[in-house]
């Protein structure tokens, strides 16, 4: 174990996190056997936790493949209500019903493609932890946005926003990923110090409003064109304590080459 993760895993209790995001890809045979072949091996990575995110129509099939693995089920996406006149729509009690254990919430094709805000974001998260799910909330800068010098002031308002009216447990059981749009899908990575900076920065405005040890226990991953190439570098950093990962976890050995990054 390299120095900085030594100092991580003695100064916290933050735990490696990995987690596929499989989007709108797969059909029911493949999302299995994709399953399958993640929860067969999961057991060689005690040091980290693992989740796959498959589409929703998948979420039982795929659950019963991890069935007995380290390996959680993740949703991408929920409704905010409970139950009710709410045509096309999931909630998080079943999501639980299901057997997931977390839900990304806020990622930038939710944000950018189908126009969801802050605000509804925020409503998702409180539903979410309501009904006992961990969820993922995505935030990240668009290119323009880093290019105009605006990324601090992006993530701050993405943070005010989608993470607003927490208690502090609450906050602590929120996973963060840093996310940029620039990098997502389009093999550019952020470099390790972008990242980090971003990720450092995130804790600050936890410890803002919470406290040094709220900033401390929250896993905040990074995500955006993470392959088993560059994992490793990215992972040592001290803020990032794992990641979102979409592309490479559509293949098992790229996904657990990922993970693998995570311990060295
Ligand atoms: C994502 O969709 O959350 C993501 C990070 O995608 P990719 O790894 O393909 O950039």
């Amino acid at each position: 174990m390299g120095r900085k993760n030594y100092l991580k895993e003695v100064l916290s209790v933050r735990r490696p996190f990995i987690a596929g995001n499989w989007k709108m890809n797969l059909n029911r045979r493949q999302a299995v056997e994709l399953a399958q072949a993640v929860a067969a091996r999961a057991a060689e990575f005690p040091h980290a936790d693992l989740a796959v995110c498959p589409p929703s129509v998948y979420l039982d099939a795929v659950g019963q493949a991890l069935a007995g693995s380290r390996v959680g089920l993740g949703a991408q996406n929920v409704y905010h209500e409970a139950s009710g006149a709410f045509t096309g729509e999931v909630s998080a009690a079943m999501l639980v019903d299901l057997g997931c254990r977390y839900c990304i919430l806020g990622h930038s094709e939710r944000r950018h493609i189908l126009g969801e805000t802050d605000e509804q974001i925020n409503r998702k998260l409180l539903a979410a932890l309501g009904a006992g799910l961990t969820p993922i909330v995505c935030v990240g800068e668009l290119l323009s946005e880093r290019e105009a010098g605006q990324t601090a002031a992006v993530i701050r308002r993405q943070f005010d926003g989608s993470l607003a009216k927490l208690s502090e447990p609450q906050m602590r059981g929120v996973v963060i990923a840093y996310e940029p749009v620039w990098a997502i899908g389009t093999g550019k990575v952020a470099t390790p110090e972008q990242a980090q900076e971003v990720h450092l920065d995130l804790r600050k405005l936890i410890e803002a409003r919470y406290n040094s040890g709220t900033a401390q226990a929250v896993r905040i991953q990074y995500g955006g064109s993470v392959k088993p190439s560059n994992a490793a570098e990215l992972l040592s950093q001290p803020d990032i304590d794992g990641a979102l990962v979409g592309g490479a976890s559509l293949k098992a050995d790229d996904f657990l080459g990922i993970v693998a990054g995570a311990s060295n």
